[in-house]
């Protein structure tokens, strides 16, 4: 079978089966044309076309990624087209910047070095430097929102440019593709896929927690790579130790190599990290509001991005400069928030009283239209005042993945920017929460 087909077979597992034969079925690869840099794809119609380089075509970018370890040009073009040779004809063409894994932002030179990360920094940068050679493997710990993924997945992208085979994966996710490659039957090339890379990064690990189906597939895999010299760096929110729930021998191997501890960033580190995320989100703050956030929000440097993009939005929709006393305005609710404990059960109750549903059908699978309303709303909220991560977000509303929680939060955000109405709506329910507990 030729690499294009198999490529489209993988996709066939990813996708439903409405969606592959509606649209993925007739494709066809021209296993002529195509060579290492680039792949061509025939397709019937325009239709089809347009549908794939919507919905797919970084996926089948992405998954030529993964197969031969370097990005591809895909073109995806009418059969007739292509022969007549016109340049200007070539329909779809994919070119992915970086890795389609990676956050290419997500660099050593944007991580920002201070007491409380500079251990962990220093291993993962001695890392990037010596694959396989220092410390391997390297286990990231500490809590929510101080850098672990970032510092991960800078090692990545640096071995990503030196032309490596770099997987980045959550738990999740890897759980996800072993279990579709058990009821698929195609075991052998999930195990080709991750025992074959070069530098295998794992997110999260502490869901490893009681899966023990996993966690047996999941020690081959790292002895396989450990035993071939392949870098493997692990992060986690507490040390190995206190994860629990681990077969003693995974636990032990996640200590053999070097563990490295994040702590929550002091002063001078977090106004750092905020000047950088003003440079790379273009925001213009004044020293003295720079330093006004940085001792008003606690450790969770994923708060910074958020209050940016606030303050962002809402001088532009107000038409305001932000001065400190704006800033105190935006950031009051926020503080009020965090202090209060708040958990997602208080939330869905909340919003579902005020839709008139019934707190279980925002949990359920139900696709009506208000339940849906109901759900995103729920899951906004549950991400602005509570601190359960993503993965947590996804497991707790019956979602996929954390990958379905961020498009929905993304969503909202739209929203709230379109949509003055719903912005208030949003605001009136959130400040009745807090309100309340
Ligand atoms: P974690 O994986 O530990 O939960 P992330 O790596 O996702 O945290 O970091 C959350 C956000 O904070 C990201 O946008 C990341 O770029 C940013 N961040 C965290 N620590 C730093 C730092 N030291 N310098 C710059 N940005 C940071
Ligand atoms: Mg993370």
């Amino acid at each position: 079978m030729n690499i294009g087909q198999e490529i489209l077979n993988t996709l066939k597992e990813e996708i439903t089966e409405v969606e592959f034969n509606r649209y993925i079925k007739h494709l066809t690869y021209d296993a002529k044309k195509s060579n290492s840099n680039s792949a061509i794809f025939y397709a019937p119609n325009a239709i089809v076309i347009s549908w794939i380089k919507n919905k797919y075509s970084e996926k089948i970018a992405h998954l030529f990624e993964i197969k031969i370890g370097h990005k591809v040009l895909i073109t995806i073009t009418l059969k007739n087209r292509i022969q007549s040779k016109k340049k200007t004809e070539k329909i779809v063409e994919v070119k992915q910047q970086g890795s389609s894994l990676l956050n290419p932002s997500h660099s050593f030179s944007n991580f920002m070095v201070g007491g409380s990360n500079q251990f962990a920094y220093a291993a993962v940068k001695s890392v990037s430097e010596n694959a396989g050679k220092v410390y391997n493997p390297l286990f990231i710990y500490g809590g929510v929102g101080l850098g672990k993924t970032h510092l991960m997945q800078a090692a990545g992208n640096v071995f990503y440019n030196e032309g490596k085979v770099v997987i980045y994966t959550t738990v999740e996710q890897f759980l996800n593709d072993f279990t579709r490659s058990i009821r698929n039957n195609t075991m052998e090339r999930f195990r080709e896929k991750y025992r074959k890379c070069d530098v295998l990064l794992i997110d999260d690990i502490q869901f490893l927690s009681n899966k023990e189906g996993i966690q047996e597939e999941f020690f081959h895999t790292f002895e396989a790579l450990k035993g071939d010299g392949k870098q493997i760096i692990f992060t986690a929110d507490k040390h190995p130790k206190k994860i629990g729930g681990l077969e003693a021998r995974l636990q032990s191997r996640f200590e053999w190599g070097l563990v490295a501890d994040i702590q929550p960033p002091e002063l001078e580190t977090k106004i750092a990290i905020i000047e950088k995320k003003c440079e790379i989100n273009k925001v213009v703050l004044t020293k003295e509001i720079i330093n006004y956030i940085a001792t008003v929000i606690d450790s969770n440097v994923r708060e910074i991005e958020g209050i940016l993009s606030k303050l962002h939005a809402y001088s532009q929709l107000m038409h305001i400069d932000i001065d400190l006393e704006f800033t105190k305005n935006v950031l009051k609710d926020q503080m009020s928030e965090k202090r209060a404990n708040i958990d997602m059960d208080t939330i869905t109750q909340y919003v579902a009283k005020d839709l008139n549903i019934k707190p279980s059908e925002i949990k359920s699978k139900g696709r009506s239209k208000n339940i849906v309303y109901a759900r995103r709303i729920s899951i906004f909220i549950c991400r602005e005042l509570t601190k359960n991560t993503m993965p947590q977000l996804a497991q707790y509303f019956g979602m996929k993945d954390h990958t379905a929680i961020s498009h929905t939060i993304k969503k909202i955000n739209d929203l709230i920017k379109e949509d003055e109405d719903f912005r208030l709506k949003i605001e009136e329910l959130t400040n009745k929460i807090t309100a309340s507990s």
